[in-house]
């Protein structure tokens, strides 16, 4: 995958620089201790021109994910947002992903930093037309306890953890894997919350030991909408396995079935599950299309 060419533009400490130009230090705290934040958000093609999808939602999150681990965060959010435009405007991108980092400069020590950089680059991402559906495995990766860090946060560190489960997954012949938590109920998947449907409602594991995604929330607010009743809880291992049907959601996924759990296969078929329903108002909320459809 090619993320720049020599034409590309980034937005790097309040100029727009060449993607190639920018350089960073290898005395870097972040590339030695995996110390930085970040954000991973959707620029969508919509009726109304390129709209950059929850863009305050994210940046929030990039600031609060700094402030939980002592990065410091002195930037404007609307001003980070109206530059985040100004990458995809100037690259020329309409259906885009938009990846801000915070990294903090040289410094061996473990301590908190007192120089910190912001940049938001961009790339093409063409809208997603297949519908595949996953097939994932329990994880023999276990997310990071958060009495160890703050797992709430997006930090860069905490992506080892995704990486090695991720690989592991598909070593083992998986699309994907479902991680626990320390008390080994269902967390999320390396990249992506997880919701489960079981007799006509859905639940999904309670905020706490996983990544608070903003997929999660919009879906928690569309469930309210189309009146599907959602319940956020602690799930287990034969919940997931027993369910009807199950999908994962992420700002880069949006919301993808899943076809089986280890050898597990869900029975319900994914046109007819409320993921299924999620899937379509999802992608109308991300358009800018108001017609939800109603579900009954
Ligand atoms: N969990 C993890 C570990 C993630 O990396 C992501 C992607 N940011 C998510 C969940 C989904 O979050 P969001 O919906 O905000 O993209």
């Amino acid at each position: 995958m090619q993320y720049y060419n020599s034409k590309t533009l980034l937005y790097l400490d309040g100029e727009i620089v060449k993607s190639e130009d920018a350089k960073t230090d290898l005395y870097s705290q972040s590339l030695h201790y995996g110390y930085a934040a970040f954000e991973g958000i959707r620029a969508y093609n919509t009726h109304n021109g390129t709209r950059i999808f929850k863009a305050k939602a994210h940046y929030q999150r990039l600031k609060k994910s700094c402030e939980l681990v002592h990065i410091p965060f002195n930037w404007d959010i609307n001003d980070l947002i109206h530059q985040t435009y100004k990458v995809l405007e100037l690259n020329n991108f309409k259906d885009a992903y938009i990846r801000p980092l915070v990294y903090c400069h040289a410094n061996m020590s473990l301590t908190e930093p007192s120089n910190v950089s912001i940049m938001i680059c961009a790339w093409d991402w063409a809208a997603y037309l297949g519908d595949k559906l996953v097939r994932v495995c329990i994880s023999n990766y276990q997310r990071p306890n958060p009495k160890s860090t703050p797992i709430q946060a997006k930090v860069s560190g905490h992506y080892v953890n995704s990486i090695l489960a991720t690989t592991e997954a598909k070593a083992r012949g998986y699309d994907e894997a479902v991680l626990l938590d320390q008390g080994n109920f269902i967390a999320e998947a390396p990249g992506a919350n997880l919701f489960l449907e079981k007799n006509g409602k859905l639940y999904t594991p309670e905020l706490g030991n996983i990544l608070p995604g903003i997929t999660r929330a919009t879906l928690l607010v569309l469930c309210k909408k189309l009146d599907i009743e959602c319940i956020e809880t602690q799930l287990t291992v034969t919940d997931l396995k027993q369910a009807d049907s199950a999908f994962l959601c992420g700002t880069a996924a949006e919301i993808i079935g899943m076809k089986s759990v280890d050898e597990t296969v869900f029975p319900l078929k994914w046109s007819e599950s409320i993921g299924a329903t999620l899937q379509r108002a999802y992608k109308c909320l991300v358009l800018e299309k108001t017609n939800y459809e109603v579900f009954i």
